[in-house]
């Protein structure tokens, strides 16, 4: 697979090969057709692997698709994930593609600052990259509201789990099988893909 396969707009296109990024990787080879058809997907890959592009790339494609549909308030795309420093990553990430685009994204963490980000949610993002514990206190608060959403990323699931996210669960002895059924509750059908 070339990144000519994807489909991708120049716009993108331009800025994947300003990343100097020669060719997709075996993540990216598979999960970007998945994504992009609109299907769930359960993403196995190192760091290291291009998983975060991955996800990224698609979800742009789709937030321009979906924003010409809906406005609105509040993100198009929530990206969940383990820690502050991943957190930062990946926001940077956002900013670099979809700022060709013209898009916003938001990095909400514990540790940060709670009156910065709910300023920085309020002026508008289409992107927010949290942690799950921040996400829920700014959405207690009504920094933000959730209605928008229709593409949702759990970065490191397994992580989050055994950080103690997965609440109850962690203490389980039955813990990978709850796991298996939570990912069963939310996703529908969806598609396995093993790096
Ligand atoms: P990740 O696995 O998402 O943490 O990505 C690891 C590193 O690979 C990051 O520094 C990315 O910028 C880089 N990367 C992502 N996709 C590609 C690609 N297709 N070719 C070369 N490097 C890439």
């Amino acid at each position: 697979t070339s990144f000519a396969h994807f489909g991708f707009d120049e716009q993108l296109m331009h800025q994947i090969r300003k990343s100097e990024y020669t060719q997709p990787t075996p993540i990216q080879c598979q999960g970007v057709p998945i994504a992009l058809g609109g299907r769930d997907m359960i993403g196995i890959a190192k760091t290291g692997s291009g998983k975060t592009a991955a996800f990224i790339w698609p979800m742009l494609v789709h937030i321009m698709d979906q924003k010409e549909l809906e406005q609105g308030e509040g993100p198009i795309a929530v990206i969940v994930c383990p820690t502050r420093e991943l957190c930062q990553q990946i926001h940077s990430e956002c900013k670099r593609f979809g700022k060709v685009y013209g898009l916003r994204s938001v990095a909400v963490y514990g540790g940060g600052s709670m009156w910065e980000q709910a300023k920085a949610l309020q002026e508008g993002a289409e992107i927010v990259v949290c942690t799950p514990g921040r996400l829920i206190d700014h959405v207690k608060k009504k920094a933000t509201s959730l209605q928008r959403v229709t593409y949702l990323v759990f970065d490191e699931a397994d992580r989050m789990f055994d950080m103690g996210f997965g609440m109850s669960l962690l203490f389980s002895a039955t813990f990978r099988k709850k796991i298996e059924k939570l990912a069963r509750d939310i996703l529908v059908d969806p598609i396995r893909v093993v790096q």
